[in-house]
């Protein structure tokens, strides 16, 4: 498979600061399958065919990135998909477009109340879902385990090694693990978490290992999910000048971080920074749906 296209970013603010920011577009490697959640399933999908399971079963929201990936992924490699999905109320009312495509994509959805999905890792639980739809090849919810931790390390390669930094946004932290993995000597990592979570970064440091490796937490815009218009307008503004679509939930909040960061002056002049674009454009179109019942501006497509 080819490896992703890379742009350099032109913006005034990062002249002024004499930093420059390249973007990875992950997002495009592969149709469908957008992102790191490629990354993180590729192994998966290895072991699961090694150990002869014809089924996924996985666990995600309702607007989750890796359950339409996985769904995806079931298609175009020929394995059952199951998404155990919170919130059995989604089942009476229409399909989000995220649930919609993973749907059409024959993944089966199971939709469970808030209090099993609490139980997603408890293991008479697992045995329980194993009991209703028979042997799976089990994968914890956004899909990070070591498999996929060495996925995502194949995001950088030699050509790298001249980016003083990668940065990446961080939900369970999967990716950032896999980058600090691959980073050379020199290079630092860092992520912006999507999420609001104290303690996040020394519950990250007790299974990534390293020094060269950092976390914001400081540009999540409330949480996991949460957006402003600020943030709308953000995204909307990069598109315009750049060219490149960012997420609501991961690279939006992440770009937001990093040129944030520069105007704060808190990169040397000269710094030379990778960003990887880990998808999750699908995400857009549900966005709208609850900003467009919030009355806010809504994210170009
Ligand atoms: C899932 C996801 C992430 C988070 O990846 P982790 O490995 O869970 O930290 C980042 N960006 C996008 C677009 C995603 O879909």
């Amino acid at each position: 498979m080819s490896e992703a296209a890379t742009c350099e970013i032109d913006l005034p603010i990062l002249r002024e600061r004499d930093v420059r920011l390249w973007i990875r577009r992950e997002d495009e490697l592969f149709p469908g399958l957008s992102g790191n959640k490629y990354r993180k399933l590729k192994y998966n999908i290895r072991e699961m065919q090694r150990g002869g399971h014809q089924t996924l079963l996985t666990f995600g929201g309702a607007f989750s990135n890796h359950i339409h990936a996985v769904a995806a992924a079931g298609r175009q490699f020929g394995f059952r998909a199951i998404g155990v999905i919170r919130g059995d109320e989604l089942a009476v009312s229409p399909l989000n477009p995220t649930l919609a495509d993973a749907r059409d994509a024959g993944m089966h959805l199971h939709f469970v109340s808030r209090r099993d999905y609490a139980r997603r890792q408890s293991p008479e639980y697992l045995q329980e879902l194993l009991g209703q739809f028979g042997p799976a090849y089990l994968l914890p919810e956004g899909g990070t385990n070591p498999a996929a931790v060495r996925g995502c390390a194949e995001i950088l390669g030699e050509a790298d090694a001249g980016f003083d930094r990668v940065c990446c946004p961080v939900g369970t932290g999967g990716t950032l693990a896999g980058l600090a993995a691959a980073a050379v000597p020199g290079q630092q990592v860092r992520g912006y978490a999507s999420l609001k979570a104290s303690g996040l970064e020394a519950s990250l440091r007790d299974w990534i290992p390293g020094k060269h490796w950092t976390l914001s937490g400081e540009f999540h815009f409330g949480g996991y999910a949460r957006i402003d218009a600020r943030l709308v307008r953000f995204i909307n503004d990069f598109r315009t000048e750049t060219g490149v679509p960012l997420d609501p939930v991961y690279t939006g909040k992440m770009l937001y971080g990093i040129l944030e960061e520069t105007r704060r002056g808190q990169f040397q002049p000269g710094t030379r920074i990778l960003a990887i674009h880990t998808g999750g454009l699908q995400g857009i179109r549900g966005m709208n749906l609850k900003l467009g019942k919030k009355g806010l501006p809504l994210l170009q497509l």
